[in-house]
């Protein structure tokens, strides 16, 4: 089979992804927002889309399930990166890793004084790296959605999430402290199909790379 799957999440990274497949030569042949299909065909008879939770696409292209996908940095980060060739990062869907407080928290302070900071998060392994390298106590609490909530429900003194434009943070009276760091998304590629099937992922990496915009 030389035949190509391509994982990709509905929303951003489908949206921002549609334009380097179109450079590739590939046209998904149905929109995963009206329809309900989680396989789609595309106009290559050779290549078809498979449609995942943003947080399944590392692991469907690790198991070779697909062979290529697209990740966010945030993502790979939590999911490791095992299996998982790397080779270009996409520039897309792009916001920043940041700690947040509920407004009126002295989180210098906290830090400073050596608090235990409760912190709840869906990156666990991202904030704990975090405050690792910092030296600072944390309490990692895991969750699945909808951070914003924790510290206002009194579950966590702060949060690690994505921040675009700051507005959900500032409609929950919160503010971003710190940033971890900036995210966008990277083209995975399974390191057997790398070898395997280089020659048809050879010269969709290569329209990948010509297409990817710079700042
Ligand atoms: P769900 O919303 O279904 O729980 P999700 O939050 O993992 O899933 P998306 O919101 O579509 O999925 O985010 C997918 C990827 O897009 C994230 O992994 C991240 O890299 C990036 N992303 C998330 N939020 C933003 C944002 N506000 N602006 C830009 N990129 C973002
Ligand atoms: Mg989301």
């Amino acid at each position: 089979m030389t035949g190509i799957t391509i994982a990709l999440s509905k929303g951003r990274i489908f949206d921002e992804t549609l334009p380097l497949l179109a450079a590739a030569g590939i046209v998904p042949v149905e929109n995963p927002e009206t329809s309900r299909k989680l396989i789609i065909g595309t106009n290559r008879d050779d290549v078809r889309v498979v449609i995942v939770r943003a947080t399944d696409v590392p692991t469907y292209v690790q198991y070779g399930a697909a062979d290529l996908g697209v990740a966010g940095k945030d993502v790979l980060i939590e999911h490791g990166g095992e299996g998982l060739y790397q080779p270009l990062d996409l520039n897309i869907a792009k916001c920043r890793m940041m700690v947040a407080v509920p407004e009126g928290f002295d989180y210098a302070r906290a830090v400073r004084q050596g608090a235990r900071l409760k912190v709840a998060s869906k990156y666990i392994r991202t904030a704990r790296e975090h405050f690792a390298a910092k030296g600072v106590h944390v309490d990692l609490i895991k969750l699945y959605g909808s951070m914003e909530l924790a510290p206002l429900a009194g579950l966590a003194d702060a949060i690690v999430d994505l921040v675009s434009t700051g507005g959900t943070l500032k409609a929950n009276k919160l503010v971003a402290v710190e940033e971890i760091m900036p995210i966008s998304s990277r083209l995975v590629v399974n390191q057997a199909a790398l070898k395997l099937k280089r020659e048809t992922l050879a010269p969709i990496l290569d329209a990948f790379a010509n297409a990817v915009k710079k700042d």
